[in-house]
């Protein structure tokens, strides 16, 4: 018998399939996904492997091959079903093995996490005469009537005694003890979520995505429009039938909401996983899955591989968030990977947008996914009103101020009225700009092309390395005193805030206040428990939460996203208006929202004001088709850095004249090299190749076997990213 392994080695060189033989002893245990020893190279190190194929053909060079030492991990960490996938991932995102396969793997297990376990304390034998009084009985009594509940340390608390009675009762068996499993997960109770009838539009949708003959689903429904009561019968359905289901959000941490409805319709047994959750959680929520504890598992991307044996259904909310595209190796897109698993498992997908992204609409026109759609508010409740509030305006009329005169104004009414407001800014800190005003010298971080932004903390902050350093009041360069801030932040906008309107109450979401591991939840609770009038906050508070009580919306400034030098720039500000917009007026009550901006022509503004998605995809395709940006193209973004500036200069050109002379094609085009748009991040200086159009797989494959080729003699001074399809370009 021999089994394929894959070395646990980041090298490429080693991104193959090792054949090794299996000794005798192991055959009947070895299984795929189980991690081995193995001897490897000249000097027969022990290294660990993972097995990824079984079989019984014989090899020519059998007495080459080297044997499996051992069974490291007995847990099967993926299974013989997960072995297209990886393939897919492989081919597709140009990743190695080892990348794809630990999608799979709950990080922790390869450093030894495992089941956590104590040791609770049971009665054994009664007591005889001997022992029938304190503090024996006590001990006894105690544990009598909480059997495999308390540890030792808990009896001696409560009791107040040291560990010797309790320990002569262990030795002559009056009491026993025995090993108990901790579950490291949240077992909260969570308050009922109660079914709700749906309407007839929610029927309708329901009915076409559970009796349709398609496998995948687009569902476009308008803010507030019931899409995840929708999905709780979708997976109720599921359940059923007897199979289960993932549902994912753009980042778990950051939607309690989520978790709080399905856990009070669905109870705990439900698997929550989240980029925030240590390598025990992680573990247990995995083993639960495995042991099929768990039929519905919510979570971010990762949970997508989450070892469902009987997987029925996936649900992809805001499926137009680009954090369903992962930035580091492989760098899948979440898309992908669910329309895959829809063939290869059989089960159904929905994706969920009031703003779906272009791909996502393009592939419902031309049939790949089915549209299904909710155009109304639950209720018949009316979108709130957008008004565009031109802040040229207001600089004509001297207001310098963060709020226009109607933003104020309407600030003050709400408040007035008792209803809530929630004001959303994409940029934390203080200010984001600091210079001097004599020398147009700039705080820029020295590792990256940043400029630094201060913070009340009296910090300079860059946001890409966090490289910090203390503020100061005179100019490095030229000495002067006129060192000025510029930019608002979410901190500057709170104390704005605070200052014009001294009796609200204010909350500030962002990085920078929930990076404990609770501190969302915290936010989003005192906001909705109403002990809050004011929530501001960065495009966290943009996605999906539900807020009756608000009825302003208020956007500080549309341009920050509009004037990012990236082709998805018109659509990622469309779906932010559209989103934030969203929070506004869910219940009875009427919502407005503001939003300022110094281009309220902007044809993503415009017709954003108007809800009209229609009109936005239609300009918008015709702009991409026109470049061949995505949908028409792929594109393969190969990024070099280094330290040595010169070197990557040199070698960015050698590889682009290289690549435009060996893969000449009509299918595809390549440019630059050129400067990244961030040219120096952490001490890398940045150039980008950007190859563009109809790429098949195993050209995409060569051309990044040239690339690290033609690098090899440099490889420890440059580093190479290659992306395909990334979120943006900078
Ligand atoms: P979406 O996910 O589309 O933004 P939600 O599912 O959050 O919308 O629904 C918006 C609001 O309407 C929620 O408060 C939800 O409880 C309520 N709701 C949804 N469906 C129904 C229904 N069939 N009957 C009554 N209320 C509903
Ligand atoms: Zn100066
Ligand atoms: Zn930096």
């Amino acid at each position: 018998m021999f089994a394929g392994i894959i070395v646990n080695s980041e090298s490429i060189a080693l991104d193959k399939i090792f054949t090794y033989k299996v000794p005798e002893d192991l055959e009947d245990k070895l299984k795929i996904g189980q991690i081995v020893n193995i001897p490897f190279g000249r000097g027969n190190k022990l290294v660990m492997g993972f097995v990824y194929s079984i079989n019984n053909e014989i090899q020519s060079d059998y007495n080459k091959i080297k044997s499996i030492h051992s069974i490291k991990i007995v847990e099967e960490t993926f299974t013989e079903d997960n072995i297209n996938l990886i393939e897919y991932i492989k081919e597709n995102y140009l990743s190695t093995y080892l990348e794809a396969l630990k999608l799979f793997i709950p990080t922790g297990i390869l450093s030894g996490a495992r089941r956590k376990t104590k040791m609770v304390l049971y009665t054994g034998k009664a007591l005889d005469d001997k022992y029938d009084k304190d503090p024996y009985k006590s001990i006894f009594n105690l544990i009598k009537f909480n059997e495999g509940k308390f540890i030792k340390n808990d009896i001696c608390q409560r009791l107040n005694i040291s560990t010797s009675p309790l320990n002569t009762l262990i030795k002559h068996g009056y009491i026993t003890a025995g090993d108990k499993v901790v579950n490291r997960y949240n077992t909260r109770e969570y308050e009922a979520y109660l079914k709700k009838d749906l309407s007839e539009a929610q029927k309708d949708v329901f009915n076409e995505i559970i009796l349709g003959e398609n496998n995948v689903y687009l569902l476009k429904g308008v803010t507030g429009s019931g899409k995840t009561e929708v999905y709780m019968n979708l997976v109720e359905e599921y359940m059923k039938r007897g199979k289960s289901s993932i549902v994912l959000v753009p980042e778990i941490a950051l939607t309690p909401q989520m978790v709080e409805r399905f856990k009070g319709r669905f109870g705990r047994d439900i698997a929550i996983f989240h980029s925030r959750l240590s390598d025990g959680e992680r573990f247990d929520e995995w083993y639960r899955v495995k042991e099929g504890k768990a039929k519905l598992a919510i979570g971010a991307r990762s949970a997508l591989f989450l070892p469902f044996s009987n997987l029925g259904l996936i649900i992809v909310d805001e499926e137009h968030e680009n954090s369903y595209k992962s930035e580091s190796d492989p760098k899948y897109h979440i898309r992908d990977i669910a329309v895959f698993l829809s063939k290869n498992n059989n089960c159904r997908v929905v994706f969920g947008s009031a703003t779906p992204s272009i791909e996502s609409y393009h592939n419902a026109r031309n049939g790949e996914y089915k549209l299904v759609q909710l155009n109304n508010r639950i209720d018949g409740a009316t979108m709130p009103l957008i008004t565009l509030v031109d802040m040229r305006e207001e600089l004509k009329n001297n207001n310098r101020s963060i709020f226009s005169k109607q933003l104020y104004e309407e600030i003050n009414l709400r408040l007035s009225k008792k209803e809530q407001i929630i004001l959303f800014l994409n940029r934390r800190g203080y200010s984001t700009f600091v210079s001097c005003r004599k020398c147009g010298f700039v705080f820029k971080c020295p590792n990256c092309d940043i400029s630094l932004t201060y913070h009340t903390n009296g910090r300079l902050i860059c946001h890409y390395c966090g490289h910090q350093e203390g503020s100061r009041n005179t100019c490095p360069k030229c000495s002067s005193s006129y060192v000025k801030y510029f930019g608002v932040g979410t901190e500057k906008l709170e104390k704005e805030i605070n200052k014009t309107f001294p009796s609200a109450r204010t909350i500030r979401m962002d990085f920078d206040t929930t990076r404990k591991k609770d501190s969302y939840e915290e936010i989003y609770k005192t906001f909705k428990n109403g002990k809050a009038d004011i929530l501001l906050g960065t495009q966290m508070i943009a996605k999906g939460l539900d807020f009756p009580n608000v009825t302003l919306v208020g956007v500080i400034s549309a341009d920050l996203s509009l004037n990012l030098p990236d082709f998805r720039a018109s659509e990622r500000t469309f779906q932010l208006i559209t989103q934030v917009a969203g929070r506004a007026g869910r219940d009875k009550k009427l919502g407005k929202v503001l939003v300022q901006t110094y281009t309220p022509e902007h044809y993503s503004l415009q017709l954003a004001k108007n809800y009209d998605y229609e009109g936005f995809y239609k300009d918008e395709i015709k702009i991409r088709e026109f470049m061949s940006d995505p949908p028409f193209s792929k594109i393969m973004l190969i990024n070099l850095s280094s330290e040595k500036e010169e070197l990557l200069i040199n070698k960015s050109n050698d590889v682009a004249i290289h690549l435009k002379k060996e893969y000449k094609s009509d299918e595809f085009s390549i440019l630059g090299p050129s400067p990244c748009i961030i040219g120096k991040i952490k001490s890398m200086f940045r150039w980008q190749i950007i190859v563009k159009g109809n790429i098949a797989n195993d050209t995409a494959h060569n051309i990044k076997n040239s690339v690290y080729n033609l690098i090899k003699d440099v490889y420890n001074d440059i580093r190479i990213n290659i992306d395909i399809n990334p979120n943006n370009l900078l």
